[in-house]
């Protein structure tokens, strides 16, 4: 609820699945759902962003399931259908396509990196706490994938955490120096309005009020769903 006005807001944990007439099913995510979306061969989480600059929602569906002989232009086509709003679609950052062949390759192994405010990079070590997210310049997601075909191997850097507020090319150039082939980087740290370009956020306790645009908003309670 916003301090200032009275706006109340409900954020939900929500998931989507596609089912075989081709419909885009919204839901929380809870048990009876999970349940009901396992057999469904796309899936993924849905979240509402909020761009202050349009002044509306923006609905973004990250798919993380999808039978391999699904072609990913046909799903997005479906997800474009669910509603008029403002979407960001995007597939889970473990699917990778060979660079060469384009066959769909497993991720042989995921860790995470950090870039800490000491200048020491760490990616993967049992020993070290990729959670203090304070301590980190930058950080994110590693994911490695090998195509035996090509004989070509693909590094692929997920950026989640950017506290220092680096350029692309800032993070690109520290990635480089840690990493003998540093073939794709990504940036996850934040999500573009897709008609203004601006940045769109996720209202949680403390953002602007999207009514008044003044006051703050505050947790006032929490739902059960079953
Ligand atoms: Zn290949
Ligand atoms: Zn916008
Ligand atoms: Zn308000």
């Amino acid at each position: 609820m916003c301090n200032t006005c009275g706006y109340t807001y409900t954020s939900v944990d929500e998931i989507f699945w596609i089912n075989d007439a081709g419909h885009v099913i919204v839901k929380p995510l809870v048990k009876s759902t999970s349940a009901e979306s396992s057999d469904a061969v796309i899936k993924g989480f849905f979240t509402r962003y909020y761009c202050y600059e349009c002044q509306k929602f923006i609905n973004k569906f990250i798919i993380y399931k999808k039978a391999a002989d699904i072609d990913e232009g046909r799903i997005i086509q479906l997800i474009e259908q669910y509603d008029d709003n403002p979407k960001i679609i995007q597939f889970d950052d473990e699917f990778q396509r060979c660079l060469e062949c384009g066959s769909e390759l497993p991720s042989k192994a995921s860790y995470s990196f950090a870039f800490d405010i000491g200048g020491e990079f760490h990616i993967g070590e049992d020993d070290y706490d990729f959670s203090k997210g304070e301590k980190f310049k930058f950080a994110g997601v590693y994911h490695g994938y090998y195509c035996s075909n090509c004989k070509k191997q693909i590094n692929k850097f997920v950026v989640t955490e950017n506290n220092a507020e680096f350029s692309d090319s800032q993070i690109r150039e520290i990635l480089e120096q840690h990493t003998n082939d540093l073939t794709i980087f990504i940036r996850r740290d934040f999500d573009i309005c897709p008609d203004c370009g601006k940045e769109v956020y996720y209202l949680n306790r403390n953002s602007t009020c999207p009514k008044c645009r003044r006051g703050r908003l505050t947790i006032v309670g929490h739902i059960t769903v079953n």
